[in-house]
């Protein structure tokens, strides 16, 4: 039996709507710019003919449960939403063709990635790499998981409001790169794994919360998310 100096980190795991058993995460991805409107008010329109799709990561332990209470992150002054669609894989996978996508998925649910907008625009702009900026503690937030094995999410409106105010509205069918094309291309890059969630990038109206605010947000078809903005760290 092994032993270790100090107690391992706990499994990241989030609740499956209609089961006892946890899902057990193993990465975190996200999809940048995947919405047109969105990707243009970052400033950096995308053209699908001679562009693909890119992506970061963040740590399983910046995954935080909706409904949560997260304190108002450090060294930040724009502290964004971003509201998404996220994929859940179910079943290993490499260099998988787009047709056989389906699959590797286990389900969706609704999830936000809070962005330190201020820090991302800055590592970004100098060419640096965006962990400050995205991979912030309790920044990836998921609701409950919705089993939905093998299928594809084509359309659905995606919305977001804070304190009952509707910031972002959009619908799943504007993603520029699509499901199939999401796990098909960062397939190539990575043996996909059960437990993988894929942040599937967020549509236009992200703005900038405080301590103190309110989000909700949700996917048709899919479920919700909720997460409350408490006093800074
Ligand atoms: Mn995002």
């Amino acid at each position: 039996m092994t032993t270790y100096l100090w107690n391992p980190p706990a499994v990241q795991s989030l609740p499956v709507r209609g089961k006892a058993e946890r899902l057990p995460i193993n990465r975190l991805f996200f999809v940048g710019r995947n919405y047109h409107a969105h990707a243009v008010e970052m400033g950096k329109p995308v053209d699908k003919s001679v562009e693909r799709p890119f992506y970061f990561t963040k740590a399983p332990q910046t995954l935080t449960a909706s409904g949560a209470t997260v304190a108002y992150p450090p060294e930040t002054k724009n502290f964004h939403f971003e509201m998404e669609l996220v994929l859940v894989i179910g079943a290993p996978g490499f260099r998988v063709k787009a047709e056989a996508a389906h699959q590797l998925i286990y389900g969706y649910a609704a999830g936000l990635d809070m962005t330190r907008r201020d820090l991302q625009l800055a590592a970004r702009d100098k060419g640096r790499p965006w962990d400050l900026g995205k991979d912030v503690e309790q920044s990836s937030v998921c609701g409950e998981i919705v089993a939905m094995p093998g299928v594809v999410i084509e359309q659905g409106e995606i919305a977001l409001a804070v304190n009952g105010v509707r910031k972002q509205q959009s619908n799943v069918d504007k993603l520029i790169w699509n499901i199939r094309e999401i796990v098909a291309d960062l397939s190539l890059f990575y043996h996909l794994q059960p437990g993988d969630l894929i942040y599937t990038g967020t549509p236009e109206g992200v703005g900038a919360v405080v301590p103190g605010d309110h989000i909700t947000g949700h996917v048709a078809g899919v479920g919700e998310v909720a997460l409350t903005i408490g006093a800074a760290a």
